[in-house]
């Protein structure tokens, strides 16, 4: 090895070490610099060194201490989880949620505003305004921002700048140039339903192969294999929503007729109160509303059905109706199971972990996510 390459090895070798200690923290409430140097297998002097640099960049800080009474009680340090936060919009026709999530990849404030989709520069003027109010009434303080992630109801590329396809919402090609010309940050756009299962993943680190599908006021999903979201030859991948379900059956705003969209879109249960909806549903004998129910659980498995056929991983029931499916899992499971070829149980059939704002708040977690990266 000559100097150079020496040098890089010993400077790879000590990022190496101060990513792991950080790690250790953000998976461990607490720790001592013994559980460091044994959990991880570092000398004390590398812990001490790395717990110094981490401290003073405001990382962790001591938490407390812990040792038998009358020995020397040995300090336990924790995550700084506030000391960088990312915030995460989610664009969609008539709201805009924005939230605040910190390095634990925890929501830490959110708020929901109705402001109506129009491409115009009023539009755009009114979210930086919406964004700045939310800053500020939750006194985060700007240099802690990372940056802005923005979910959106159209495909984006690899880049999070370019939109190519959008007919929910007018978005157009220079969207990312009006965001950027009124938000103060950095900003990044994804797809909302990648942005959704992004989230997931960050909840469930462990997956390895699903598809997410996200069923809200459209439907959309994403697909992981190998533990990487796959996009596709295209960014199309795992557009779940226009599968034909039904052979010239319902109109898509897409174009085409019998999508999957139509018929799981969540706005067939309810224009605009799902929680409503759902707490209405656990009592009422109304043979319309349980007819359509009944129905869109037919429609539900049957997607199901073809994606688990083809890709044979879990499935991920999310979106604004996959958070109240939890009483109605054991009816979804059994009407799988009714129309599987192979299958001998339904337990491919999950539920989404993140339950409330996880457009937005996959979107933000990609600034965590790389800023993690980089410690
Ligand atoms: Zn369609």
């Amino acid at each position: 090895m000559n100097n150079t390459n020496l040098e890089n090895f010993d400077f790879n070798l000590k990022k190496f070490n101060t990513s792991n200690i950080y790690s250790y923290f953000l998976n461990h409430e607490a720790a001592t610099k013994q559980d460091l140097a044994s959990g991880l297998n570092l000398t004390l002097p590398t812990v001490t060194k790395n717990i110094a640099y981490l401290s003073e960049r405001g990382l962790i800080q001591i938490s407390g201490s812990r040792g038998q009474t009358g020995g020397r009680r040995a300090a336990t340090y924790s995550l700084c989880a506030e000391a960088k936060v990312a915030l995460g919009l989610d664009i969609t026709r008539h709201h805009v949620a924005c939230v605040a999530v910190d390095l634990n990849g925890k929501i830490i404030s959110f708020s929901r505003n109705r402001l109506v989709f129009k491409f115009t520069d009023d539009y755009f003027k009114k979210v930086s305004v919406l964004l700045n109010n939310f800053i500020e009434s939750h006194d985060i303080e700007n240099d802690k921002i990372l940056g802005v992630g923005i979910g959106i109801p159209a495909l984006v590329q690899s880049d999070n700048c370019s939109v190519f396809y959008s007919s929910i919402i007018d978005i157009r090609e220079n969207t990312y140039d009006m965001f950027r010309k009124y938000i103060p940050f950095d900003i990044a756009m994804f797809n909302d339903a990648k942005a959704a299962c992004f989230a997931e993943k960050w909840v469930n680190k462990d997956i390895l192969n699903s598809f997410y599908i996200m069923l809200s006021n459209n439907v959309g999903g994403s697909m992981i294999i190998n533990g990487q979201v796959y996009s596709g030859d295209n960014f199309r991948s795992a557009e779940v929503g226009h599968i034909t379900l039904v052979p010239h059956g319902r109109q898509c705003y897409c174009g085409q007729c019998g999508c999957v969209d139509p018929y799981l879109a969540a706005t067939n249960l309810s224009q605009d109160d799902l929680a409503g909806y759902f707490e209405n549903l656990k009592t009422t004998d109304d043979e319309k509303i349980l007819d359509n129910w009944s129905q869109y659980l037919d429609y539900m498995v049957s997607t199901v059905n073809i994606v688990r056929t083809i890709l044979d991983c879990d499935i991920i029931l999310g979106g604004y109706v996959g958070a109240y499916l939890e009483p109605y899992l054991d009816e979804i499971k059994k009407r799988a199971l009714k129309i599987s070829t192979f299958d001998s149980d339904a337990e491919f059939i999950k539920l989404c972990s993140y339950k409330h704002e996880s457009i937005a708040a996959g979107a933000a977690l990609h600034y965590i996510s790389e800023f993690i990266k980089t410690v």
